[in-house]
């Protein structure tokens, strides 16, 4: 007999298979004997109660051989001969594009204008100990774009459930570990993700797909209204019948030559903050209602929302155990954003915090028309630059003081490895978004005790936490509103934000490609 059950247990239990199968053989009244193994559907922590509980479900085996799990087969062919589909960007959705392509029997060649993991991490390096920024390989470009140094939460609200189970069982078969599969907020951590998007892409080559770096679209090639190649940095053109754009939220230069062509984009609002770390412990005995948290919980995380002064402000992208990342894309400017290892085993906890801005905000600097967010964004960054007096020392507050109007004397330590400069945030930031958070700060300190302290310190920028550009396309096609054969995709043309939808929208936009091969 199979049982879908579900128990809760003190982590400790839940940790220990002994007690697992004590608490299965409770629930379904037969002898613990009877039970000969299990598997777990889905994991979750439920924090609410003064003692935390790991919430199971499963199915159990009772009287009966254990079946497991039938192994995934992502099904990929050899396309060396096949016709081929230009994919410019190999972030998650250029890579899955390329995935679904090679198992639906076409080929892909992906344009990726940085360059491969391995090379990439040398420009991280410099980027963090000497605050240099190469343009074409950073936190946001190079092989597996933003996701490869990203945190690597899974976590989507996508509703798509299969497709989002189809993504994750990919994500294992390239060497994650099992347990995104039943997590309910799966993690993969920043230190296991480049073998990951190293085993994609050695896959993707080895089916006759190709993945070509240091190759930046400059240009496309149209007859009419029809697409029918791409140009590239080193002068290359490449013909095609399609080609899927999923350059990411980051090319601005993509943003720029699409307008300039006189091809529709559309300003997008977004939304814009900061990074605030808190020390790990003491978000654990906030959301634990500990003083030191149980050694089988994992790092806390939060999730907080407000609507101050008729603005949505949230917490974003919470990294528990986690690093403040410099992630601009270009010299002069200051981006902040968040990762943690597999473990999370760091001291701090943070997460961008951000304000919604849109196209009201962006007339009050000036800037209108179809690149107006991007350039408020710019601006916003620019002066987050300056104002840290450079080489991506960043500027901060501690909270208290940020709210009460007062520039810190000393700042924490903090995870931020170029540094910290102490100034008014106020003074950097666009008015709404200094007001909005001002108010949001006393705000989220009476929903989560211990939140509200000068113990935490406020990082700007976090500014590229959606595209401030939708490329328009069609419902149904996907193709762009004008432009036959040409897929604007995933996160930078404002169809997705994370890892998982980003990779959907690339799987999507791969089979309205061939519909037209
Ligand atoms: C530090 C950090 C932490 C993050 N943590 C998480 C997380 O925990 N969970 C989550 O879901 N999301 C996270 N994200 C966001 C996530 O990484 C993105 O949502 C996702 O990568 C978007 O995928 P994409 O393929 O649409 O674009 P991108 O990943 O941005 O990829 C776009 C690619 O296009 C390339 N490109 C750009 N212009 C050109 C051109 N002209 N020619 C050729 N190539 C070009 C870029 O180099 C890049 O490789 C994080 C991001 C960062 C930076």
């Amino acid at each position: 007999m199979i049982k879908n059950i579900s128990i809760s247990l003190l982590p400790s239990s839940a940790a220990d298979d002994k007690s697992v199968r004590q608490a299965i053989a409770g629930e379904c009244a037969v002898d613990p004997a009877r039970i000969t193994g299990y598997n777990i559907k889905k994991r979750s922590i439920d924090a609410r109660p003064r003692q935390p509980l790991i919430l199971l479900s499963l199915d159990v085996f009772i009287d009966e051989a254990v079946v497991a799990p039938t192994p995934f087969d992502p099904q990929l062919n050899n396309v060396t001969n096949a016709p081929h589909v230009v994919i410019v960007g190999a972030g998650p959705a250029g890579l899955f594009a390329a995935l679904k392509l090679i198992n639906m029997g076409y080929k892909p060649i992906v344009l990726e204008r940085g360059k491969d993991v391995r090379s990439r991490r040398r420009d991280l390096a410099a980027l963090n100990k000497e605050g240099v920024v190469n343009p074409e390989s950073n936190y946001c470009f190079g092989e597996g774009g933003a996701g490869t140094y990203s945190d690597g939460k899974l976590y989507t609200r996508s509703t798509k459930r299969g497709d989002v189970g189809r993504i994750l069982q990919l994500f294992r078969y390239f060497g994650a570990e099992e347990n995104i599969l039943f997590e309910a907020h799966p993690h993969i951590g920043t230190n296991k993700l480049p073998q990951i998007i190293t085993a994609i892409r050695e896959q993707i080559v080895a089916c006759g797909g190709s993945v070509l770096f240091e190759k930046k679209l400059t240009d496309i090639l149209l007859d009419g209204d029809t697409i029918k190649g791409v140009v590239t940095a080193d002068g290359d053109t490449i013909h095609c019948k399609s080609v899927i754009l999923a350059t990411g939220h980051s090319a601005r230069d993509i943003f720029t030559l699409l307008h300039n062509k006189q091809i529709a984009v559309e300003c997008k609002p977004f939304a814009l903050g900061v990074r605030i770390e808190h020390p790990q412990s003491l978000i654990d005995s906030a959301q634990y209602h500990c003083q030191v948290r149980d050694a089988y919980l994992p790092p806390a995380s939060y999730s907080l929302v407000a609507q101050e002064y008729g603005r949505g402000v949230f917490s974003f992208c919470m990294c528990p155990g986690g690093i403040i990342a410099p992630a601009a894309t270009a010299p002069g400017e200051l981006v902040v954003n968040g990762w943690s290892p597999s473990k999370r085993n760091n001291p701090y906890a943070n997460s961008g915090t951000v304000v919604a801005v849109d196209e009201r905000d962006f007339a009050k600097y000036g800037f209108t028309g179809p690149l107006a967010a991007m350039h408020y964004q710019q601006m916003v960054e620019q002066q987050a630059f300056k104002a840290g007096g450079g080489k991506l020392v960043a500027p901060a507050q501690r909270l208290s003081d940020f709210v009460n109007n007062k520039v810190s004397t000393t700042l924490p330590d903090c995870s931020y490895l170029p540094g910290l400069h102490s100034v008014a945030l106020k003074d950097v930031l666009p008015q709404e978004v200094a007001a909005a958070l001002k108010k949001a700060m006393t705000d989220f300190g009476k929903k989560m005790k211990g939140y509200y302290t000068n113990e935490a310190v406020m990082v700007a920028t976090e500014s590229r936490t959606s595209s401030p550009v939708r490329i328009p396309r069609d419902k149904e096609t996907l193709q762009h509103i004008q432009i036959k054969g040409l897929f604007p995709c995933a996160e930078g043309a404002g169809y997705a934000g994370g890892i998982i939808s980003a990779a959907i929208d690339g799987e999507r936009c791969a089979e309205a490609a061939i519909a037209l091969m």
